[in-house]
């Protein structure tokens, strides 16, 4: 064992502070990083907050870290000491059922262990990445393909919101060809815009923020739309392959469900904590759309995107803060008023 600081909010409606946290020994299968960045996701404020009505106390938030590998038990053969590494929003799941066998972790059966918040299904709390210091088994940590250390803060982040937007894309196919919608321009969205046009796809971001236009269309956006403008909508009835929703609140679905062509699909990615309005049935089964949600990604897959991400020159756009600013970020997030990730530098702690 051994103690290491991190931050941590002790209930819902305290600011997060200074506390100090145990991390396990370095077991055979373990990997043990000083964090250098962590990515500050709007999942962190809602478990923070409480606000999915299943925070474990105290609550050290934090799943977007690269950091430099300190340690590793003698069973690892995939980092050395020196390595920098990524960890992302697991840290373990059951390993044997059907979905672990697919390199699917994320949808485990048993629930995947967060990297905060503990398993999914109940158990001891985890503490994650809002820290100096953390020990992952080697299995659920990341090569980072990026090789310019000036860029590794601008990688954190793509080990939950680059995943997050990245496997939805890949599942639905998309490419050249197609017409893609990216709906909020946040952490996920800015994100999904950059993989998308990556990926080759005609990109249209959908955003209630008016003043984000110009920096949609500089991160690979091919058209904007304000989505409270009932007439730029209606100009895209019917038209698109996919839409990816990265909203983090509740809202009408049906004005993105009218713009999808037969066939096509809305697939959330946005976690609010309130449901959305009822989608309406008659547009859903007159073109035979659907509604369907992705979960984060597998760990195979977060190496995809890694490498695709190093491939394509993508990293986040960031504001780098202080751990002690951490609070004032999370009301800034609240306002949409984040361009495009806040990432933490660690070594403020
Ligand atoms: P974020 O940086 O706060 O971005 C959310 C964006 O949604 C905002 O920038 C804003 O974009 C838009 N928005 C916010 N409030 C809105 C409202 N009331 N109506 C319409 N649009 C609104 O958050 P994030 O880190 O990208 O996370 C987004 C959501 O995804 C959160 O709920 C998070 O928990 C969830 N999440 C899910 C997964 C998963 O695996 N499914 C993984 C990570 C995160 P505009 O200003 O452009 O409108
Ligand atoms: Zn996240
Ligand atoms: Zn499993």
């Amino acid at each position: 064992m051994s103690k290491t600081l991190a931050y941590a909010a002790q209930a819902p409606h305290t600011p997060l502070a200074p506390v100090e946290i145990e991390r396990r020994a370095v077991g055979p299968d373990d990997v043990a990083i000083d964090i250098l960045y962590c990515g500050v996701c709007h999942s962190d404020l809602h478990t923070a907050r409480n606000e999915w009505h299943n925070t474990l106390y105290p609550s050290v938030p934090g799943h977007e870290i690269v950091g430099k590998v300190t340690a590793v038990g003698s069973n690892v053969s995939k980092f050395k000491v020196g390595d920098v590494a990524g960890v992302g929003c697991m840290v373990d799941s059951c390993r044997h059922c059907a979905s672990c066998n697919e390199s699917l972790e994320q949808y485990c059966e048993s629930g995947f262990t967060g990297t905060y918040n503990g398993p999914v299904f109940g158990g001891e709390n985890t503490f994650g990445g809002y820290s100096q210091h953390i020990v992952v088994d080697q299995r659920f940590v990341l090569r980072i393909s990026h090789t310019d250390p000036a860029q590794l803060a601008a990688v954190a982040p793509l080990l939950c919101a680059g995943i997050t937007t990245y496997s939805p894309l890949r599942q639905w196919k998309v490419g050249p060809g197609q017409k893609v919608g990216i709906v909020g321009l946040g952490g996920l969205g800015h994100m999904g815009v950059k993989i998308a046009a990556a990926m080759g796809a005609h990109v249209v971001l959908f955003t209630t923020s008016p003043n984000k236009r110009e920096d949609a269309l500089r991160l690979g956006a091919s058209d904007v739309v304000v989505s409270k403008n009932a007439e730029e909508m209606a100009a895209h009835a019917g038209s698109f392959d996919f839409i990816l929703n990265t909203v983090a609140a509740p809202h009408d679905l049906n004005p993105f469900l009218n713009l999808l062509k037969r066939d096509a699909t809305l697939c959330l990615v946005g976690a609010p904590d309130s449901p959305h309005p009822p989608a309406d049935v008659f547009g859903l089964i007159f073109k035979r759309r659907r509604i369907a949600g992705s979960l984060i990604g597998g760990i195979a897959e977060t190496q995809e995107m890694l490498d695709f991400c190093a491939e394509h020159s993508i990293v986040s756009d960031i504001e780098m803060i202080p751990m002690q600013a951490i609070n004032e970020a999370y009301e800034r997030m609240l306002k949409s008023d984040v361009k495009y990730r806040f990432v933490i530098d660690m070594a403020s702690l």
